[in-house]
């Protein structure tokens, strides 16, 4: 099918959720660039108009929806009438019925059809109406190609995508579906693309990256790993390609020389193997050279109580012992998680377990919600008995708690040089003391430990993919800030 526009258009997406969600907007711009479409600024200026929602929480699915309202109103005084779609796992789950809520709307399509986005919208503006495609076969193997658009130093790459785990709260396996891995060969194949486009970090994504693997046999030349604690009960089995292969294909492939840094997320405590800690290690003691010292694993919950009920199959004790472990063999790593406040059955006591889980394990940062039950889960079956009031008060009391927390962390950093990659220009210009645009210029990059760093220069070239060296000259409890270091003239520098 001819798919290509009639004019120079543009399209607009919107994001909501996680990096899931933001990598799959990048597929989805990239594959309407290579329709010759352009990015516009804002939507009143886009023949197509694209929400990628997440229907994690209730609250989530409720963003979306009053976006699409807003969407409406572009689309009435727009003199380009946009097409309007909206994606993500909130076209996955509610398809056609977000018809019935907004009958504006001219396409839904889901998670595992993003790659029909140009045939969708080509039916679309050839005049079809109410558009659903939001199918997913469970048969079909994950194969795919990571889609960047233009320059970037780091990359978002898809490993696996589903999740078995069920946890009585999540909506995830529904939407997402079944584990599905691709094989470590394409994976690498696909990375050394990426690095050889000029990509210095990639982040392996999935919902429960721990797992990658299962289903995939071994091929024979790869050397097999002994697994030998919980990982065989839910991911892959022995015989079967795992993540710790993975990161180590990646980090000895010399057509992956010149990459800078491996991430991962997010994770699950059970598959989070003895294995993997040891990927942690520094390189001349067997560990994985790039990867960076960095874990988001959720923990939900500091009571067993709550974990049970959770359905997360594993107890805190356990955690803590992985968290110590962790520590032991990369003291700088930098560990952030996931937890919900207000679970039905969330006793004082209970809380007050999760806020001494934060001073046991030293978050540098937590994301955290209240509990919200979602409709077709098994949580949703118990009494949502934690009123309103007292999950507010219980999640901004985390918060606060969390935030002591970074921000005593945070300063501990000041006066060491960090070593950071550079992702761009920091949105406020502050620091440098002048206007927007002018030279000097904050520029801002992360730590291998994921902390934010700003700093200024006045470098007249791009330093985004570039890794400098930053002493760190003052904290927030959410950034730090500091001065480049470097013995050369700038100018040698950036040659
Ligand atoms: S591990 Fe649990 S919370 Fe995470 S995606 Fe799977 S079911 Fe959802």
């Amino acid at each position: 099918m001819e798919t290509g526009p009639k004019r120079q258009e543009k399209y607009f997406i919107k994001t909501f959720g996680c990096q899931m969600n933001v990598a799959d907007s990048e597929r989805m711009a990239a594959l309407l660039s290579e329709r010759g479409m352009s990015e516009a600024a804002a939507p009143d200026e886009a023949s197509v108009i694209i929400l990628n929602g997440c229907s994690v929480r209730q609250k989530a699915v409720h963003k979306a929806l009053s976006s699409l309202g807003l969407m409406q109103e572009v689309k009435k005084n727009s003199a380009i009438k946009p097409v309007i779609g909206i994606g993500g796992c909130v076209g996955q789950l509610e398809k056609k019925k977000l018809f019935r809520k907004a009958p504006y709307l001219d396409f839904v399509f889901g998670t595992d059809t993003i790659d029909n986005l140009p045939e969708i919208v080509h039916r679309v503006q050839n005049g079809e109406r109410k558009v659903v495609y939001a199918d997913f076969d469970p048969s079909m193997n994950y194969s795919t190609e990571t889609k960047v658009q233009a320059y970037k130093a780091q990359a978002f790459v898809n490993i696996m995508k589903g999740c078995d785990k069920y946890c009585t709260y999540c909506i995830v396996p529904f939407t997402r579906g079944r584990e599905k891995s691709r094989t470590i060969d394409e994976v690498v194949n696909d990375v050394a693309r990426l690095v050889a486009s000029g990509v210095r970090e990639v982040t392996l994504l999935g919902q429960n990256v721990n797992s990658f693997g299962k289903g995939n046999e071994n091929v024979k030349r790869r050397e097999p790993i002994e697994l030998h604690n919980q990982i065989g009960k839910v991911g892959p089995r022995a015989g079967e390609e795992n993540f710790p292969q993975l990161l180590r294909a990646i980090d000895s492939d010399p057509r992956c020389a010149a990459l800078k840094r491996i991430r991962f997320t997010s994770s699950h405590p059970l598959d989070f193997s003895d294995e993997l800690i040891e990927c942690y290690a520094p390189a001349e003691k067997g560990g994985v050279a790039r990867l960076t010292a960095n874990l988001h694993l959720p923990v939900q919950s500091g009571s067993n109580q709550l974990l049970q009920k959770m359905g997360r199959h594993h107890q805190i004790e356990g955690y803590f012992a992985q968290m110590d472990r962790l520590r032991e063999i990369c003291p700088d790593v930098g560990l952030s998680t996931d937890l919900i406040v207000g679970f039905p059955g969330e006793t004082e006591e209970d809380f007050e377990q999760t806020l001494r889980l934060l001073d046991r394990v030293q978050y540098d940062s937590v994301y955290a919600f209240a509990y919200s039950p979602r409709p077709g889960t098994r949580a949703a079956k118990l009494a949502d008995d934690v009123s309103a009031k007292v999950k507010n008060e219980r999640l901004n009391r985390l918060l606060a708690h969390q935030l002591k927390i970074s921000e005593a962390l945070y300063a501990t950093r000041i006066g060491k040089v960090m070593e950071i990659l550079v992702e761009g220009e920091a949105k406020n210009q502050k620091m440098a003391g002048v206007p927007n645009g002018a030279a000097p210029r904050v520029w801002t990059g992360r730590t291998s430990c994921n902390r934010i760093v700003n700093f200024v220069s006045d470098s007249p070239r791009s330093l985004i993919g570039k890794i400098v060296d930053i002493k760190i000259t003052s904290s927030t409890p959410l950034s730090l800030q500091g001065e480049w270091i470097h013995p050369e003239p700038l100018a040698e520098v950036l040659s």
